[in-house]
């Protein structure tokens, strides 16, 4: 039977209606869901740490800016907004003190639960409302009357209201206006870092920069590898979304068609395959938890090395001169919508 999607009419506000939303964390994730619920009519209140340079983003947007403490004492839902590496410290210090059963805790990724790294006391419902897209575009796309598509989990040991809560918060945020789909928090976790990891920034990042560096090392002016490479990607990949692949092979030409189907499997080989099913492995296993986790704590010794060499590959100066030719590519300051990415 085909999982069954959740809409507006499925959800009730008023769940929420009365109650205290508190978003601790006013980045990404955060500032959407609690701009987004406050415009729907909900009572929103921002939890953060004393020197944040957060604070004044959050007041400036209309909130009511307390100690990451003080907004859980005072809030009967919690949403936890700050990266995930970052949760288990504030979860124990600031979190955890003041939690009392009855109150809800919100993730909008599953990772810190799934993996154990949070383990919430008993009597405090636990759920996940994770919008399938980044926290910019939760915002713009309500603003916009529009919705991006969300998942709802509930973790076992939670209360009858619990799902009711969960599909009246992705209501707030816009998310049923797409449609919202139940989960567990384990496969919202193991299929959302298998997606990052090998398709959409990992695998994404590495085919556009691979087939840029084929074309550049074969003499071919970097700027046409640019375009080639990396410009027209999302025109390609509009009309997936649009029209999933079959759609998109129906625009091209039949010389890009059969180029298509006859060497896209070169490129992706069973080799590839393999290597993903590894990598899906390791998610499984936790694996790849532990060492993101060692290497939080290493203070992102090996992280910041790998981030440095891709901010210095060659396409990303090509690609800032010729963003600059076409001034209709939005030039968008992310990090001035909200609050400034900490770990970053
Ligand atoms: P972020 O990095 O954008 O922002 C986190 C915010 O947390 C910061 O702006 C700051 O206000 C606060 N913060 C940082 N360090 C802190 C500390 N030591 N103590 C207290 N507060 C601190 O985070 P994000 O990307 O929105 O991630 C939040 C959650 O949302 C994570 O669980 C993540 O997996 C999930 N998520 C994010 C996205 C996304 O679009 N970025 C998409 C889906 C799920
Ligand atoms: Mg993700």
């Amino acid at each position: 039977m085909p999982a069954k999607v959740y809409t507006d009419k499925d959800a009730d506000m008023r769940v929420i209606a009365k109650k205290t939303l508190a978003v601790i964390g006013y980045g990404s994730q955060g500032h959407a869901h609690a701009l987004n619920l406050k415009d729907s009519g909900c009572k929103v209140i921002i939890g953060l740490y004393p020197k944040s340079k957060s604070v004044e983003t959050a007041k400036k947007h209309g909130f009511e800016v307390y100690s990451t403490a003080e907004a859980v004492q005072k809030a009967d839902v919690i949403m936890v907004a700050v990266p995930d590496m970052v949760q288990p410290k504030v979860y124990e210090e600031d979190i955890l003190p003041n939690l009392a059963p009855g109150k809800t805790l919100l993730f909008t990724h599953g990772l810190c639960i799934h993996f154990g790294l949070i383990t919430p006391p008993e009597g405090v419902d636990v759920i996940m409302v994770a919008p399938k897209g980044p926290g910019h575009v939760v915002r713009t796309q309500y603003l916009e009357g529009k919705g991006v598509p969300a998942l709802i989990a509930v973790q076992e040991g939670s209360s009858k209201g619990a799902k009711k809560l969960a599909l009246a918060w992705a209501k707030g945020i816009g998310g049923t206006r797409a449609g919202v789909l139940q989960t567990t928090f384990k496969e919202e976790c193991e299929t959302d870092l298998f997606g990052e990891q090998a398709v959409l920034c990992g695998g994404a990042s590495a085919l556009v920069q691979c087939g840029f560096e084929t074309l550049v090392e074969a003499g071919y002016q970097p700027e046409m590898a640019y375009f080639e490479c990396l410009h027209e990607l999302k025109l390609i990949v509009d009309l997936m979304i649009e029209s999933g692949i079959s759609g998109m092979r129906f625009s091209i030409s039949e010389t890009a068609e059969y180029g298509d189907v006859t060497r896209g499997p070169r490129v992706i080989t069973p080799a590839t395959k393999k290597s993903m099913q590894k990598i899906l492995k390791e998610i499984q296993t936790g694996k790849f938890t532990k060492q993101w986790v060692k290497e939080y704590n290493s203070g992102y010794k090996e992280f910041n090395k790998l981030r440095k060499a891709g901010e210095k590959h060659p396409i990303e100066k090509v690609g800032k001169r010729l963003r600059s030719m076409m001034p209709w590519i939005p030039k968008k300051d992310l990090k001035g919508t909200q609050a400034s990415y900490s770990a970053k």
